[in-house]
């Protein structure tokens, strides 16, 4: 066949507008739940004849429904609603944090559909503990799943910088984690013949809080993420600042108390999150050196709430410095949303008069009119979901080449 030369230039634009709007429909369904073709053909300026075709397109891949919407409308056809096809395509989600392992099997979507968990010792550089550990999950997921189900793509979130691209962990400094090639490494273990792109766990955790958590709907938001110490995603016009080299947003390391803070994991004083990381919170409530984790914060929380002097004390010390912090970010950024999660989801509460009264004293008058504070509309799982989310983002960027290709 010979193709005239100018065809083929035409063809290729037209074929990368075809795939880039059967993306867009899917990932508008993916997210929005039922939606109508009303809805879609004015949300993606379209006609109703063209998302009549995308959508038959990817119903016959398996990948959506149309139903009749609940209840009767208006007189004349009813627009259909496109779903989902639930319990059939799914990405498997990982989420490694200082103190827990995490597997999901996670439909298309967005739900939950299966789960793995294990605790995680901080017991220094943990490569292939951590690959084996979350290795077998992800084949028990994978094997677990219904038997005509397509795993379309693998996601994990880790606690430490991230070079975009192949999954390496330039540097995790809680648990001593240097230029390991944790992506590769799972993926090779895994075996599944699909690679695991890797995120930060706070660039996911904003980017997740602002497609399915607190954050829906809103172009400029601050997510903080508190594990053992405080990462952050900052997303302005809808898209996260991740920096030249995908490094940006490290929020817990802001210098907030350079002349007498306290030591910082990254060799540094007065971080952000020395000041009000774990150890910060359970030194200024006096609890012994040998207790750490999720438990003993939430020990000091509950006694706070009980009226403890000490725990108060604590948290309202803490709350001060994260409210210099939060101050200095609003003043920045003007987001519209700041996000408090992790485990500054349970400081927050108790230190919240103190992040309220350094905005009001902090912050410029016009840019904090509008802004509100939240903990993460997600729970525990908003790096979880942020990771499922980047497992997908190849099905939506070519849905029908990525199933061809599952
Ligand atoms: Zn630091």
């Amino acid at each position: 066949m010979s193709i005239a030369p100018a065809t083929p230039a035409i063809g290729m634009a037209q074929e990368q507008i075809h795939r880039h709007n059967v993306g867009t429909l899917l990932r508008h369904v993916h997210l929005g739940g039922s939606v109508s073709r009303a809805v879609l053909a004015e949300r993606m300026g379209l006609n109703r004849s063209t998302i009549m075709a995308l959508t038959a397109e990817l119903s016959a891949a398996g990948l959506v429904c149309e139903e009749r919407p609940a209840g009767r409308g208006r007189a004349g056809r009813p627009s259909l609603v496109v779903r989902v096809r639930p319990n059939w395509a799914y990405v498997l989600a990982f989420d490694v944090a200082v103190d827990r392992l995490v597997a999901a099997r996670v439909g298309l979507g967005g739900a939950v559909l299966d789960r793995r968990e294990a605790v995680r010792q901080r017991a220094g550089a943990d490569l292939d503990h951590v690959v084996e550990v979350l290795a077998r999950f992800g084949r028990q997921l994978h094997e677990a799943a219904p038997p005509d189900s397509v795993c379309v793509g693998l996601g994990a979130s880790y606690c430490g910088m991230i070079r975009p691209g192949d999954g390496m962990v330039r540097f995790g400094p809680d648990m001593g984690w240097v230029d390991q090639a944790f992506g590769a490494e799972l993926s090779r273990r895994l075996g599944l013949g699909i690679p695991v792109p890797v995120g930060n766990e706070a660039h996911l955790g904003a980017q997740a809080e602002q497609l399915r958590g607190a954050g829906v709907g809103l172009e400029n938001l601050l997510y903080l993420h508190g594990d053992v110490g405080v990462g952050g995603g900052i997303i302005v016009g809808g898209k996260l600042l991740d920096g030249d080299g995908g490094y940006g947003c490290e929020l817990g390391h802001m210098v907030v108390n350079p002349y007498d803070g306290r030591p910082c994991g990254c060799g540094s004083h007065g971080c952000l999150e020395a000041e009000v990381g774990e150890r910060a919170l359970l030194d200024a409530a006096g609890r012994p050196a040998d207790l750490w984790g999720r438990d003993a914060l939430r020990a000091v929380v509950d006694d706070a709430d009980r009226g403890d002097e000490l725990a108060r004390e604590a948290l309202r010390r803490v709350g001060d410095w994260l409210g210099i912090g939060v101050a200095n970010l609003i003043n920045l950024f003007n987001p519209g949303m700041v996000i408090f999660g992790g485990m500054l989801r349970d400081v927050y509460p108790g230190a919240a008069p103190q992040v309220r009264h350094r905005i009001a004293t902090n912050v410029l008058p016009v840019a904090r009119e509008r802004v509100r504070l939240r903990t993460s509309g997600l729970g525990d799982d908003s790096t979880l979901v942020g990771a499922a989310e980047l497992g997908f983002a190849a099905l939506m960027a070519d849905p029908l080449g990525v199933l061809a290709r599952a």
